[in-house]
């Protein structure tokens, strides 16, 4: 070999590796940034939710046989869509539905009448497979809870953090979590297993901003799908509980607070559109999680209502994204990515209305122990007053007789 052609080897080699490394780099940042890679003539077709991956229908097979048309239909209707935009992927005949998917579609059969559902990653508890013989209400269930947002530092990038004239700061992530953590003595002194999906104001993910270039797919997406990928194959609880505060969307502070609980439900046209947000649906419709969410929801309303006073909050009546779960005015369906992905019953509690005048009142008052008169009634703090609210509720729920 010629030593000019030796050059032209060393040459192409660092090209090569140039490109080898390159590649890497971008397949790296592919990894932590993007969906899986999906061929551009496909994507159309592959129609995802943001990181969202492309499901594997086969998993639905477990519930051949178990619900019968009536149930599927009445879930479905009610429950999980708004209007009949659902009928474009999901074909019903009286003994099959058929499911429009990126490949062949899938067929369930119905049952004649129902059955029990086989849960849905893994068999979570119902209240009425509680031992009847438990010493306490909440003994051998598992109980997720997660505190919204993530605070701290990371308060401000979340838009999760409120900065007004004479109030301290506010920020709904470092609140949840305090909340949380006198939540789950509560629940555990009523005899449940329980574990926080964050224990910090930090996220769950890996992933920071900078990996995306526009920050909500951090805290949104990519830091739920770390909590979902955390309960779904670690805790896999008997139930999530959500805890949030609400805000409103006055640019100053004014009077008046609410409450509302958020089940999963109400798909948009859009959402069901995507293969795994449709595919998310089924799965949730199909296990049955909704027949343990309303009553147990409904159980915590009134809890709230005792504890807090607060009065329903009411979505506007044309709102897309929303539909009233009418046996209780606190109830409402909305798709959230965490009530969507956490595989078995979900909670999303969204009480008080942390820019309102009364509840900067509570702020000012602090975390204490003990009773204080605030807001014309003797009250404990914001912190202890939501996790008593919250545990008071499931005790009530699950020391009820069952069906
Ligand atoms: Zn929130």
């Amino acid at each position: 070999m010629t030593k000019g052609g030796q050059t032209t080897s060393i040459h192409w080699i660092v090209i090569a590796l140039v490109f080898l490394i390159a590649g890497y780099l971008l397949t790296r940042e592919g990894e932590e940034a993007l969906p899986p890679p999906i061929q551009t003539s496909l994507r159309t077709e592959l129609a995802l939710a943001q990181l969202g991956i492309s499901p594997d229908w086969s998993h639905l097979d477990r519930f051949q046989n178990t619900i019968s048309r009536d149930t599927f239909l009445d879930r479905l209707e009610t429950i999980y869509t708004t209007n009949d935009s659902w009928k474009k992927w999901i074909e019903v005949s009286d003994t099959e539905a058929t499911f429009i998917t990126a490949e062949d579609p899938f067929i369930l059969r119905f049952a004649k009448s129902d059955k029990n559902p086989p849960g849905s990653i893994w068999n979570w508890k119902k209240r009425s497979e509680l031992l009847p013989s438990r010493n306490l209400p909440l003994e051998g269930l598992i109980i997720a809870i997660d505190p919204g947002h993530i605070g701290g530092e990371f308060a401000k990038i979340e838009k999760r953090k409120l900065n007004y004239l004479h109030s301290p700061v506010i920020e709904e992530g470092t609140m949840t979590l305090r909340t949380a953590k006198y939540l789950k003595p509560l629940l555990e002194n009523l005899g449940a297993s329980v574990t926080l999906t964050r224990t910090k104001e930090e996220p769950v993910t890996q992933l920071r901003a900078k990996n995306f270039p526009d920050p909500k797919l951090f805290y949104r997406t990519a830091e739920i799908r770390a909590r979902a990928e955390l309960i779904n194959q670690k805790i896999k609880p008997d139930l999530v509980i959500c805890l949030h505060y609400n805000a409103s969307d006055s640019p100053v502070p004014i009077p008046g607070q609410h409450f509302h609980i958020i089940l999963p439900g109400a798909f948009h046209k859009s959402e069901i559109a995507h293969h795994d947000e449709r595919f998310e649906m089924l799965q949730r419709l199909l296990s049955g999680t909704i027949e343990e969410e309303v009553p147990l929801a409904t159980s915590l309303a009134e809890a709230f209502k005792d504890h807090t006073d607060l009065p329903p909050y009411a979505y506007r009546p044309d709102h897309p994204y929303s539909t009233p779960l009418n046996s209780n005015a606190y109830l409402w369906a909305r798709n959230l990515l965490a009530t969507r992905l956490y595989q078995c019953p979900v909670i999303f509690l969204e009480p008080y209305v942390m820019n309102s005048t009364d509840f900067i009142e509570r702020i000012k008052a602090g975390d204490y122990e003990g009773i204080k008169f605030i807001d014309g009634k003797n009250r404990r703090s914001v912190y202890r007053e939501y996790a008593h609210a919250v545990a008071d509720g499931l005790a009530s729920y699950y020391s009820s007789p069952h069906d």
